[in-house]
């Protein structure tokens, strides 16, 4: 009774009734009728409902904004393209639309690729719709989850902020879908199934509810543009920066040349020295993209040339400075660094290949007034971590941040003038019929943070390839031209959007079995789909977690019915398991690989 008296300051509040002494006392008190007990709802999530509010109808667009706004607010389609370039004002345009929603009763998802950028546009939609907004994503507790599901049923939340999995809300009246950055290869989940795209399933959640879709992005992937430039989607564009800003000048190193000159400090060309050292000196700030995290990508002998690879995963290990290991990133297997080679026992070890972690350390050193900060996996495994990051780098605690693609998204800061890309033909050169789009993406989002509050920003691209077409590209912010080479080379080659694929991935723990299973799975996909099978062959990793893997791509024209077909692939995957010694091969089934 004391402690419920002090707790309750005498009587004047509820107390929760695990604050008190469980047992025989409470109960007594409770059945003599002294106390009395009455179930509460309590919400873990903070109350946004008496904030002071802005009025949407206050924000004034500019010209081309509200020649978008009311192109998309038309109803010459159901689904639209919004192509702004970077910091043109597209939230803005966002906010207006979600804003006719809401004061028609109805409910608008915005959908976003990272949680990392829910963080930033939260503050903004709260300005608006305070306790209306609700926000969704995994890094929720299932409580927290559970809460934000049940106020989406009633209707309470008329605007839900997300990442991909908050297309799975139970809507009461969905009106509205905003797929920003709808080019993020993000929106695809791989790892574990379902295995969708979360831009796609909007759409059809869209046909369902009979709302209207806008996909933003400063570039679109290549199926949307064409969708859009086939008038099955509405379009609408913006080529200027909100503010009239200029957009960032983009401009590029040649590695070699700056070599042949002596013009390099380790990994980092003069030139772009000289724009960090001028931007450090004018207190503004810098961003620069490495899409390898780690200290250095391998560790080789070189008297023999042996690499330490991961004895699970067919990949070589990457040296981690920060636990002094060499660890997998397939699978999290790590060692410590080794003192001599394993094979020929020399001492002659050398790392090559150069991760965040490295460019952290170099900054640090090249900079020693700057404070470097690094936001990869590896510095944002807790929960928190990365808001703290990227609430120190708005409030200026961070001079210089290093990162991998995480770095490259959405993110708007007020003073970041330079941004640096440290090796761009690591990010042209990966083996995937969409690595010209997604690197054009990647070094023209990640270039989109310069200069966003007061322009003159000014971009470093570090090549050993600076007449590649799509270095080019980036530097004249063209997009069409990208665009136009592309479209030709998935029609020639026949990949989307002419054609759907379907990737079968095979896994067995021996390679003979899983061969063998795998030619016979090919075998009868062949006979049943003829030539729009390829395959099987190894992947590019072609061993993780101790398993072997092939596999089988299947192209089928846009015409053709692939509901049918995808009955026949599974039925001959079934059939693969029951086959004798094959039960554990394991297949996995991917429409529309990103
Ligand atoms: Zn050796
Ligand atoms: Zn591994």
């Amino acid at each position: 009774m004391m402690q419920f008296l002090q707790l309750s300051h005498f009587g004047k509040e509820a107390v929760a009734k695990r604050e008190l002494p469980q047992g025989s006392a409470l109960q007594t008190l409770v059945k003599n009728g002294v106390l009395t007990i009455e179930e509460r709802i309590e919400s873990r999530l903070r109350d946004y409902s008496d904030m002071e509010l802005v009025d949407p109808q206050s924000i004034v667009l500019n010209e081309e904004q509200q020649q978008a706004f009311d192109c998309l607010q038309s109803n010459s389609h159901n689904i639209f393209l919004l192509h702004g370039v970077t910091s043109s004002g597209k939230t803005e345009v966002y906010i207006k639309m979600i804003d006719e929603v809401v004061r028609a009763g109805g409910q608008a998802l915005f959908l976003l690729p990272e949680i990392a950028l829910t963080a930033q546009i939260i503050n903004r939609l709260r300005k608006y719709f305070g306790g209306k907004v609700g926000i969704y994503h995994s890094r929720f507790s299932a409580s927290e989850r559970t809460e934000v599901w049940h106020r989406t049923l009633s209707g309470e939340y008329q605007v839900l902020l997300g990442a991909r999995s908050a297309i799975f809300l139970p809507f009461k009246d969905l009106k509205l879908i905003i797929v920003d950055e709808e080019h993020d290869s993000s929106y695809k989940q791989f790892e574990p199934s379902p295995r969708y795209h979360a831009r796609d399933a909007a759409l059809y959640l869209a046909r369902q509810w009979e709302a209207k879709t806008v996909l933003g992005s400063a570039t679109p992937s290549v199926e949307t543009h064409f969708n859009a430039l086939q008038e099955r989607y509405g379009m609408a564009t913006m080529t200027k920066r909100y503010g009239g800003f200029s957009l960032p000048e983009v401009t590029c190193v040649d590695m070699k040349e700056a070599h042949r000159q002596g013009l390099v400090k380790g990994h980092f060309s003069v030139a772009l020295l000289q724009a960090i050292e001028e931007a450090l000196s004018k207190k503004q700030q810098v961003i620069l993209f490495q899409n390898r995290r780690g200290f250095s990508l391998r560790l080789e002998c070189d008297d023999c040339h042996e690499v330490p690879h991961c004895v699970h995963c067919d990949v070589s290990l990457v040296y981690h400075k920060a636990t002094n290991s060499l660890r997998c990133h397939y699978c999290g297997y790590s060692i410590p660094v080794p003192s001599e080679c394993p094979a020929c026992h020399s001492t002659h070890l050398k790392m090559t290949g150069v991760g965040t972690e490295r460019i952290e350390e170099d900054l640090q050193i090249l900079f020693p007034e700057a404070c470097v900060a690094r936001m990869d996996l590896d510095s944002t495994l807790q929960k928190n971590q990365y808001l703290e990051i990227l609430s120190d780098f708005e409030h200026r605690r961070i001079d210089i941040l290093v990162g991998t693609q995480m770095v490259t998204k959405g993110l708007d800061f007020e003073h970041v003038s330079v941004v640096g890309i440290i090796n761009a033909d690591n990010i042209i050169n990966y083996p995937s019929f969409r690595s010209y789009e997604r690197a054009f993406q990647q070094m023209t989002q990640v270039s989109g943070r310069a200069g966003r509050h007061n322009g003159g920003g000014k971009v470093i691209i570090q090549t050993y390839n600076p007449y590649h077409q799509v270095i080019a590209n980036v530097m004249d912010n063209d997009y069409q031209s990208l665009y136009n080479e592309q479209i030709q080379e998935r029609r020639v080659f026949r990949y989307p959007p002419f054609y759907r694929l379907i990737e079968i991935t095979l896994k067995h723990r021996d390679a003979e079995v899983l061969n063998a299973a795998a030619d016979w799975m090919a075998f009868h996909l062949r006979s049943a789909f003829a030539t729009r099978v390829l395959g099987p062959e190894y992947p590019l990793v072609s061993r993780i977690r101790g398993l072997y893997l092939k596999q089988i791509t299947l192209r089928f024209e846009k015409s053709e019915p692939v509901a049918d077909a995808k009955r026949v692939i599974r039925q001959i995957g079934d059939d693969l398991t029951k086959q004798e010694g094959w039960s554990g091969v394991t297949v996995i089934y991917d429409v529309d690989p990103a």
